[in-house]
């Protein structure tokens, strides 16, 4: 609380409070609960600081107020001298008005007026953005700065890079000022709303659609801890409202009447209710009749970024750096494995693409989990290297999808709680093999783990980490292998 009796606020949490006033009291109020790791949040934070670092370029020669070793009154006072020295670009700039603090990201003179500049990762504006620069408006009129214009800059996810990075081209800055004077009028009402959620208890606020919108929030796991297993959140697929059932008291599978669900969630929550599983052997059987022998398991990793990081590459667009093959040359036959994962700091792309193109057949079967990402994959290192890209083609031609026969239910085990993702139908086909434990254990991992790899000096750790990349990738085409040989097993045994 300050000198003035007002608990102090920032932009991220009234925009938190914007979201869920539960959430902006949890906050400032933790509950005595043990929260599951996020190990994301790092990643991601560092990422934010790399784009905002880089768009500080649109607006070159400016002073950064820094975070780091300055309290935020002294981070208030220095942007307070630089303006009043002449500044006319200010990184960082800091304000406070009635204890809500703001950083605008580049503030820059116009005339005898101010733009304010708030850097996206994002490659829209959303109306999340436009509350966002709206509280710093908000902030900076009422320190008494005149605004001319406020800008949400993103990422352009139009931009290819060619050569050095084109600031001028990566970024977008869209005019919102419009967005941001509507919602001037508003926000005094709202501040003081939220500022009286923080003084008393925890509000009543249940779970909803709010949860995750527009935010994931974090305190999904403290405000959930009521909904069962097999919920109605657990019912995969569309065409039901699951927030319009809880609020009428359905919480439970068992509780849903089934003749509002469509086909493939009846079939869900029956197999569910009575741990019943299903399977249709002519549809396996037809499944498998479109692949052949050799068959090469296929399965990339692959990491994006808002800034492309080699020629040729957009934002956010997938890059290879991994991939494990094992191949097969007859149904049943123990399996060959080879591996990539670039050598950190290098572009993966040449030598991944010429590696794959050398060790898949051409005549080869090839077994992906979820074709759409693969094929794009080969697609993209196709078209970027033109005197590979008939051998890459006749690998794409050749992509089958082991995902068919879950996603159209003709093998269904009721442990797949809806789903037909490999995370999914392994534990249930296959229950000795697993994820469980591993250090780098899904895609999102891998992909964090590329960048940790790539900030590493040679060393123990380093081997470690790469080592954690090599099984988790290895298991994923082992997984289907697994898979594949209970799918050849279904069919050949008797109903
Ligand atoms: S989990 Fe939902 S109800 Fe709980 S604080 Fe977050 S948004 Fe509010």
């Amino acid at each position: 609380m300050s000198s003035s009796g007002k608990a102090g606020l920032s932009k991220s949490l009234i925009l938190t409070g914007m979201q869920c006033p539960k959430a902006l009291y949890l906050a400032k109020n933790p509950p005595a609960f043990e929260f599951p790791p996020q190990p994301h949040v790092e990643a991601k934070f560092q990422t934010g600081n790399q784009v905002g670092v880089l768009a500080q370029q649109l607006f070159p020669g400016g002073t950064e107020v820094p975070f780091d070793g300055l309290s935020v009154t002294e981070q208030i006072a220095q942007t307070r001298q630089l303006i009043d020295a002449g500044e006319l670009v200010i990184y960082e700039a800091s304000f406070a008005f009635e204890t809500i603090f703001v950083k605008v990201d580049i503030l820059v003179k116009d005339g005898d007026a101010w733009q304010i500049h708030e850097v996206k990762m994002g490659t829209s504006v959303k109306e999340v953005n436009c509350d966002d620069v709206a509280i710093q408006y908000y902030v900076l009129a009422n320190c008494g700065l005149t605004i001319s214009s406020a800008y949400l800059v993103h990422i352009n996810n139009g931009y290819e890079r060619q050569g050095e990075i084109n600031v001028q081209q990566l970024f977008v800055g869209e005019d919102v000022t419009d967005a941001a004077l509507e919602r001037q009028a508003g926000l005094p009402e709202l501040i003081a709303c939220l500022r009286t959620t923080l003084t008393g208890s925890e509000p009543d606020i249940d779970i909803g659609p709010h949860c995750n919108d527009p935010y994931e929030c974090d305190f999904i796991p403290y405000c959930w801890q009521h909904i069962p297993k097999n919920s109605i959140f657990d019912l995969k697929g569309r065409g039901i409202k699951k927030f319009d059932y809880y609020n009428k008291g359905i919480l439970k599978l068992e509780d849903l009447s089934l003749e509002n669900l469509n086909k493939a969630q009846r079939n869900q929550v029956e197999a569910t209710l009575n741990q019943q599983d299903s399977i249709n052997r002519v549809g396996v059987k037809e499944f498998l009749d479109t692949l052949w022998y050799p068959l090469c398991h296929l399965d990339f990793e692959t990491f994006d970024t808002p800034i492309p990081p080699f020629d040729g590459t957009r934002p956010y667009q997938k890059i290879p750096f991994q991939y494990s093959l094992h191949i097969q040359t007859r149904a049943g036959a123990e399996p060959l494995h080879t591996e990539y994962l670039v050598e950190p700091g290098n572009d993966p792309r040449r030598e991944l693409a010429e590696r794959l193109v050398a060790e898949i057949p051409a005549d080869a079967c090839v077994l992906t989990y979820n074709q759409a990402f693969e094929k794009s994959v080969l697609r993209d290192l196709a078209e970027l290297f033109p005197v590979l890209a008939d051998a890459l083609l006749v690998r794409l031609e050749n992509v089958r999808d082991l995902m068919v026969p879950f996603r159209k239910r003709d093998v269904y085990r009721w442990q797949m709680r809806g789903s037909y993702s490999i995370k999914a139908v392994l534990p249930a086909l296959v229950p000795d093999l697993s994820y469980d434990g591993m250090d780098v254990a899904d895609g999102m991992a891998a992909m964090r783990a590329y960048h940790e790899m790539c900030a590493l000096k040679p060393g123990v750790e380093l081997d470690r980490l790469r080592a954690a990349m090599l099984e988790y990738c290895c298991l994923d085409t082992l997984a289907m292998v697994r898979i594949l040989g209970e799918l050849e097993n279904l069919v050949t045994r008797r109903a």
